[in-house]
């Protein structure tokens, strides 16, 4: 069910857009979704097309952009992308360190009409 809350938020904060520039219809939203954010892209636009149905973004196409789960090693502080889940340092194998990219759920744009 993480999907169907996910996509009532998104309905929520594009109706809001919508109505903030005077636009009737969405006609499409882009979304950039992180890897670490677990979302299935076909549930996600399922659930969309659910909860928007009678809303102004009824029929809306969504889009989404998947940012990979990237960190920056806490030993020799170089930035590299996770593989297969496991954040091990390709330069000097230490584990773990800050994660920079991967935990995005942001909606990037909207067109409206
Ligand atoms: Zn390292």
């Amino acid at each position: 069910m993480h999907e169907l809350s996910l996509a009532q938020a998104i309905l929520e904060t594009a109706q809001a857009q919508a109505a903030s520039h005077g636009a009737a219809r969405v006609l499409a939203i882009r979304l950039r979704i992180g890897e670490l954010s677990a979302v299935v892209d076909e549930a996600l636009s399922f659930s969309f097309g659910i909860v928007a149905q009678g809303t102004a973004a009824d029929g809306a196409d969504v889009q989404i952009e998947h940012v990979p789960w990237t960190i920056r090693c806490q030993e020799c502080g170089v930035g590299y992308r996770v593989q297969e889940g496991m954040p091990v340092c390709p330069d000097c194998h230490a584990t773990g360190g800050e994660t920079l990219t991967g935990r995005e759920l942001q909606i990037v744009e909207m067109d409206i009409e």
